[in-house]
């Protein structure tokens, strides 16, 4: 991914920041002291297994802070006056699995709430998460779902990992869910993720979107069924950037599992953000 886009035409239109790990205070707003100071104290102690899919080595708690501050920075980026008004967390792991005090998924701590949390803090009252990872953003939902400043649309693969994710899940009226097969038109795709956005956006105006950007999605993957392609991404950011009408956009890196698509997937997002 970062070969991609440092070989790319696009490196003149990018800047690079490197951001410092979060501190324990910035994630705080999502999840309690006590379980951060687990998953430190278990990659202190070496690591070792949270789920099937989630195992913690013995620098991955560096990692997991490193993680959630890329996505806290890429926010004061693209927020800071004269900004630009876009940025893209360039991170790993991904967050938008992990609950409050559990970590499942390969995700630990949420950094698409965590984000959206500072981007409050800055001033931003009102949130619009789109995630269109295949695999449902359960984490993020549950994180706010009770919370109508922050809406939340998902589109992913159903019945597939983690399970929820149906369209009756709704929160408090918040939560714009999009469950779909595998295997269809990629155009279907495309045009129902952003239909999602427009009941999502009916009166009701954000004052900053945050994308849960996983290249899973893709046509592909080894761990979805969706047909989309880089193209689609492309258009999607485009015809998302045009909702938001100048107000941020800030796309956090969550799943994508061929390595040769994400790159070309995070290409495609990076050059409609700039
Ligand atoms: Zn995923």
């Amino acid at each position: 991914m970062l070969e991609a886009l440092r070989a790319s035409a696009l490196a003149a239109a990018v800047s690079w920041v490197e951001a410092t790990p979060a501190e324990l205070s910035a994630l705080e707003p999502v999840h309690p002291r006590r379980y951060l100071n687990a998953l430190e104290a278990l990659a202190a102690a070496g690591g070792g297994p949270i789920d099937h899919d989630t195992y913690m080595g013995p620098r991955s708690w560096e990692a997991v802070a490193a993680s959630a501050g890329v996505a806290l920075r890429a926010v004061t980026e693209a927020m800071r006056p004269g900004g630009g008004g876009t940025a893209f967390a360039a991170t790993r792991p991904p967050g938008h699995h992990a609950l409050a005090s559990r970590a499942m998924g390969f995700c630990f701590v949420n950094n698409v709430v965590v984000a959206a949390r500072h981007a409050q803090a800055l001033g931003a009252a009102r949130v619009l998460i789109v995630d269109w990872d295949v695999h449902h953003g359960n984490g993020t939902q549950a994180l706010v779902e009770q919370d109508a400043s922050i809406r939340f649309v998902s589109m992913h693969q159903y019945p597939w990992y983690p399970g929820t994710g149906a369209a009756d899940e709704r929160g408090v009226g918040n939560v714009f869910n999009v469950p779909r097969p595998p295997g269809l038109p990629r155009a279907t795709y495309v045009h129902d993720l952003l239909q999602a956005v427009d009941v999502a956006l009916a009166g009701w105006t954000p004052d900053v979107l945050l994308i849960s950007a996983g290249f899973d999605s893709l046509g592909g993957d080894p761990l979805g069924g969706f047909t989309l392609t880089p193209e689609d991404i492309a258009t999607w950011t485009a015809a998302l950037r045009t909702r938001l009408d100048g107000r941020p956009v800030v796309a956090v890196l969550e799943g994508g599992y061929r390595l040769d698509l994400l790159a070309a997937g995070v290409t495609a997002l990076v050059r409609a953000l700039a």
